[in-house]
């Protein structure tokens, strides 16, 4: 049995308590155990304020940079290892391991370079210079900073690489060192991750550290130089605004929570057109990519009402030619959820939809005897704008179709009823109504991302994040902010106001006019 271990303080710590078994989600075995008893989290704040802030700080951006390339090439080496074992623990198919693992190491690929051009210092000039005196020899000049703390990292189970990738770039690049921790149901992925990361002896010591399974008294210990960037429920993110140490040190907490994404399909869309494919295919991978079990999945199509049979007649179609089953076979299309929870949770949702829509295809019953299953589920709903639909994140493969009107403001209305959302797509050729649905839908949604005939083809389809986007999204969205090219290191860096005599403030912080 394989038991995971924390990287805290410089060497593996072994729990001394009774352990949380992780699972095969496909077979219900027992793959590995995991538990944290026994660490010290006082020390390994210290070990990271005291030894690993500093390294990172003396090493300046464009090293640091170079750190991330590094450890981007040690883990794509490993990367058939970390696809098995994705597989054997998270339920993923092939391709679903591929998006977590690529996803992390392309991201730290992408913060290496992003940082390569930001030289050997601390410093990063924010915006232009401008005068304040009389005359230009009094002048002001934003700069961020890296803070002094640690950046804890909180990670949800649904993507244990990706997750753990895109937070540490960010946060090594900006010179904080980092201790992470990943959802425990996966966590034997981000584990093997954090031994090739270690074992590399590319970081400084003290700048990454790794927690399996809970974390103690470490938010009770945070100050107001560290930072707390979580992913997960919205429930989990409201403990942690709630924690009285967190809230009354002022401590930085960035929350990614859950989302309803919507699609919403354009009336001026013919069948024929390539949109319109692009739209299909989108749809159906969202629903069936790591089994539905991604923030960034469609949960609610806008369909206008005279096209929603057609919609629906082909989405089944696709949904239903996907394979359910083992994901360590190559033909799967579509592997179990991730825990027995995960089932019961994604169960009692469809039941909850079911009583304001109409079930299309899969549902709640039994897949078969072993495995956490459940089949590519679609609703239409009775009544596009009932609560239940916009309330309930259902994560798994599920999704709901509302017919809408094709009018631009009810589907502004629509996609806002999520009460904030991660990602919105829209797919038309009508320019007008797209520019409409976009400014009626932005304050609401954290990225939005726009399908025409001009791009079909050539687009990343909407679930995935990139790096020089950012990520996140207000309102239940958690109202956080990741990525974004340089605007990932914003969290994990102080903006402060410099005034003073020009010449002094541009040879001391390399800006100005
Ligand atoms: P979760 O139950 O909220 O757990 C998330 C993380 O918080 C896990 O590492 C969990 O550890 C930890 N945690 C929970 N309670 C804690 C506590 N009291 N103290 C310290 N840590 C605690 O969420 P999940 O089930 O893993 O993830 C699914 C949810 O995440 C979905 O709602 C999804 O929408 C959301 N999500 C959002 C994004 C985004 O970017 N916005 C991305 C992915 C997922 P344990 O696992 O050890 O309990």
């Amino acid at each position: 049995m394989i038991r995971l271990t924390s990287y805290v303080c410089g060497a593996w710590h072994i729990g001394s308590g009774s352990a949380r078994p992780l699972f095969n989600p496909a077979t219900q075995e027992q793959v590995a155990e995991c538990d944290s008893t026994g660490i010290d989290f006082g020390a390994v704040l210290a070990h990271a304020h005291d030894n690993g802030a500093p390294a990172l700080r003396e090493a300046g951006f464009a090293t640091r940079a170079s750190w991330l390339k590094g450890l981007a090439g040690t883990l794509h080496e490993h990367r058939e290892e970390l696809i098995e074992i994705a597989i054997a623990n998270g339920g993923n198919t092939r391709g679903d391991a591929k998006f977590d693992i690529d996803g992390a190491t392309g991201t730290l690929a992408a913060y290496a370079s992003f940082g390569k051009r930001l030289g050997d210092g601390n410093v990063l000039p924010d915006g232009e210079g401008v005068q304040l005196g009389r005359t230009a020899r009094f002048w002001g000049q934003h700069v961020r900073t890296p803070r002094l703390g640690a950046a804890v990292h909180v990670n949800a189970f649904n993507f244990p690489g990706w997750g753990m990738g895109e937070k540490m770039a960010c946060a090594l690049l900006a010179g904080m060192p980092v201790i992470e921790k990943p959802g425990t149901a996966s966590a034997w992925l981000a584990w093997r991750m954090a031994q090739i990361i270690v074992d590399a002896g590319i970081l400084p010591e003290g700048a990454f550290q790794f927690i399996a399974g809970a974390t103690g008294d470490l938010l009770d210990r945070l100050g107001p130089q560290d930072c707390l960037a979580f992913t997960g429920s919205s429930v989990t993110g409201a403990f942690f605004k709630a924690n009285d140490n967190l809230r009354t040190r002022n401590v930085r907490i960035n929350i990614e929570a859950d989302s309803l994404n919507a699609a919403v399909l354009g009336s001026d869309v013919d069948s024929d057109d390539e949109v319109y494919f692009e739209f299909l295919n989108n749809v159906a991978l969202d629903i069936t990519q790591k089994s539905g079990q991604k923030c960034t999945a469609v949960r609610r199509i806008l369909v206008p009402k005279e096209r929603v049979d057609d919609v629906v007649e082909a989405l089944v179609e696709r949904l239903t030619a996907v394979r359910v089953g083992d994901p360590a076979k190559r033909e799967t299309g579509m592997g179990p959820l991730a825990s027995a929870d995960q089932l019961a949770d994604v169960r009692a949702g469809i039941d909850k939809l079911a009583a304001a829509c109409e079930l299309k295809c899969g549902g709640s019953e039994e897949v078969q005897d072993k495995g956490w299953f459940v089949k590519p589920t679609l609703f239409v709903a009775r009544d596009a704008h009932a609560d239940i639909i916009h309330a309930e994140e259902v994560f798994g493969p599920v999704a709901t179709v509302l017919p809408y009107s094709g009018d631009a403001r009810e589907a502004a209305t629509l996609v806002n009823k999520g009460g904030g959302g991660l990602v919105a797509s829209v797919y038309s050729n009508d320019g007008a109504w797209t520019e409409a649905v976009v400014l009626g839908i932005s304050p609401w949604t954290g990225r939005v991302w726009i399908g025409s005939d001009k791009t079909a083809g050539q687009a990343f389809p909407p679930g995935m994040v990139m790096p020089h986007m950012v990520h996140g999204g207000p309102g239940r969205a958690g109202a956080g902010e990741e990525l974004g090219g340089l605007r990932g290191l914003d969290f994990y860096t102080q903006r402060t106001a410099i005034t003073g005599y020009k010449g002094a403030i541009e040879k001391a912080f390399g800006a100005g006019e």
